[in-house]
C-alpha cells in the first residue's frame, strides 16, 4: 500500500492523478493534499479520498475550507488542515507518506518538490519548473538521498520507457549506455500553421485551445509558445544527464508518439499512445508495474497517418530562447522560466500580448547577471535569483506603470 501525498491536488494533474488511484484502492492511499485556491473543491476532494491532511495557503482560505467542509455535511473526519508555504514542504517531507507527486504549476512548487526529494521519497515529477529553475540542486538530492525521481511529464515518461530496464537509467544515475539522442516531440500547439501576422493578436482562450491536451492555462499557453518544449529539453537535460546538442525536438501533430529514444546502433524506440496524462501518472505509482489507468486503448488504423516536421524557431522563439539558456547556464534558465511565468500571467489577463511574451524573455535574458556567472548553489539563492528575475521581467512587460 503507498501513502500519497499530491501537492497541487485540484489542478489537471492532481485530478488526473486522483482518478487513477480511486481505480485501485488496494494499492493506494491518500495521505494529504494541497491546494492554492479552490477550496469547496479541496473540500470535496478530501472528503471523496478520506485525506488525512490538507494543506492551504493562509487563514483566510483555512475559514474557506472549514465553511466548505461544513457545507458537505459528511459524516468523514474532518482532515488535520495545514497552512502556508513551510505546512507545504514539510506535508512534502512528512514521513507519513511514501509518495509525493509534484503537480503544482510554476517554480513555486520547487520548495516541496525539493522536500519530498530530501526526505528521499518516491517522487513524481510533474512540476517541470522545478527542474528548469534549480536542476543541479534537485537531482543533487535525488542522488544523495536516494529518492525515486519518476517523470510525469509524458515525454519523459515515455523516454523513461524507452530507457533500457532494469539495470540503469533512472533519473538521478547519468547519462544512459548506448543512447545517441532523445527525441521530444510537440504538437505545435493551436497555432502550428497561423499566419505569422495573426499571432500578435490572438486571445487567452484561442492559446488555451490545445488541439489534443487538456490541461491548466499556464501550461496550454506554454504549448502555444512552444516555450513548453524548451522547459522540456531542459527538464530532460537534467533527468537524463544527456548533452543539450544530444535533445531533439520534433512537432508531431497527432501527440501519439511521446518521444522517442536514439541508441548508436541505429535503433529508436518510441512510446505511443492516447493523449492522456493518466497513462504517465499511472506508469510513475505503479512502476515497475502496469496497472490500468482508463485510458482508451490506441486506435492507430483509425489514426491513419502520423505526421512529422522540423520546429521552425522563427514561429517559435521561445523553444529557441530555451535552448540559449540552456547552453548558457542555470541563472539564464532562473531567469528564462521566471520571465515567461510572468509574461503568461499578464497575457492570461489579458495585459500583453502574445508575441511580446517572447519579448520580455529575450530582454531579460540578454541582461548580464542572468548571462553567466555562478550557479545559485542552495535553494535560497535560486529563491532570491528568481525574485529578482520577477521583479524586472514585470518591468519589460509594463506591468509596474499600469
Ligand atoms: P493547474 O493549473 O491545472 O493546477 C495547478 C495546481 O497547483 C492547483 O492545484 C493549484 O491550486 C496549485 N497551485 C497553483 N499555484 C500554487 C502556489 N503558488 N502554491 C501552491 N500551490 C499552487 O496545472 P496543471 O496543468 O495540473 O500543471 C501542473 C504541473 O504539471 C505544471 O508544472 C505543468 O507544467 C506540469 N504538467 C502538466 C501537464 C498537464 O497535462 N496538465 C502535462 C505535463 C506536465
Ligand atoms: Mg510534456
Amino acid at each position: 500500500m503507498r501513502h500519497l501525498t499530491l501537492l497541487g491536488a485540484t489542478g489537471s494533474i492532481g485530478l488526473s492523478t486522483l482518478d487513477v488511484v480511486a481505480r485501485h484502492p488496494d494499492r493506494y492511499r491518500v495521505y494529504a493534499l494541497t491546494a492554492q485556491r479552490r477550496m469547496p473543491e479541496l473540500a470535496t476532494l478530501a472528503a471523496r479520498h478520506a485525506a488525512a491532511v490538507v494543506v492551504v495557503p493562509d487563514d483566510p482560505a483555512r475559514r474557506r475550507f472549514e465553511q466548505a467542509w461544513n457545507d458537505l455535511s459528511t459524516a468523514s473526519p474532518r482532515p488535520e488542515i495545514r497552512v502556508g508555504a513551510a505546512a507545504l514542504a514539510e506535508t512534502a517531507a512528512d514521513p507519513e507518506c511514501d509518495t509525493v507527486m509534484a503537480a503544482i504549476v510554476g517554480a513555486a512548487g520547487l520548495p516541496a518538490a525539493l522536500a519530498a526529494a530530501r526526505s528521499g521519497k518516491r517522487v513524481l515529477l510533474a512540476n517541470k519548473e522545478a527542474l528548469v529553475a534549480a536542476g543541479s540542486l534537485f537531482m543533487r538530492a535525488v542522488r544523495e538521498r536516494g529518492a525515486e525521481l519518476l517523470p510525469v511529464d509524458s515525454e519523459h515518461n515515455a523516454i523513461f520507457q524507452c530507457l533500457p530496464h532494469p539495470g540503469g537509467a533512472r533519473p538521478g544515475e547519468g547519462a544512459p549506455a548506448g543512447v545517441r539522442r532523445l527525441w521530444l516531440t510537440a504538437s505545435g500547439g493551436p497555432f502550428r500553421t497561423w499566419q505569422l501576422d495573426r499571432l500578435a493578436d490572438v486571445t487567452p482562450d484561442q492559446a488555451c485551445a490545445h488541439p489534443n491536451w487538456s490541461m491548466g492555462r499556464k501550461i496550454s499557453v506554454d504549448s502555444a509558445t512552444m516555450l513548453n518544449k524548451g522547459l522540456e529539453v531542459i527538464e530532460a537535460h537534467w533527468l537524463f544527464a544527456m548533452p543539450p546538442d544530444a535533445i531533439e525536438v520534433l512537432i508531431h501533430p497527432q501527440s501519439v508518439v511521446h518521444s522517442m529514444v536514439e541508441y548508436a546502433d541505429g535503433s529508436v524506440l518510441a512510446q505511443l499512445g492516447e493523449p492522456d496524462m493518466r497513462t504517465p501518472i499511472a506508469y510513475g505509482l505503479a512502476f515497475p508495474e502496469r496497472i490500468a489507468a482508463g485510458v482508451s486503448p490506441l486506435e492507430l488504423a483509425r489514426i491513419g497517418q502520423l505526421d512529422f516536421e522540423a520546429p521552425d524557431l522563427r514561429r517559435f522563439p521561445c523553444l529557441g530562447l530555451s535552448m540559449q539558456a540552456l547552453r548558457t547556464g542555470q541563472r539564464a534558465c532562473v531567469a528564462l522560466n521566471a520571465a515567461n511565468e510572468i509574461a503568461v500571467e499578464a497575457f492570461l489577463a489579458g495585459r500583453l500580448k502574445f508575441t511580446a511574451i517572447a519579448q520580455v524573455i529575450e530582454r531579460l535574458l540578454s541582461e548580464s547577471d542572468f548571462c553567466g556567472g555562478e550557479a545559485p548553489a542552495s535553494l535560497d539563492e535560486v529563491l532570491a535569483l528568481d525574485h529578482e528575475a520577477r521583479r524586472r521581467a514585470r518591468g519589460f512587460a509594463g506591468l509596474d506603470q499600469e
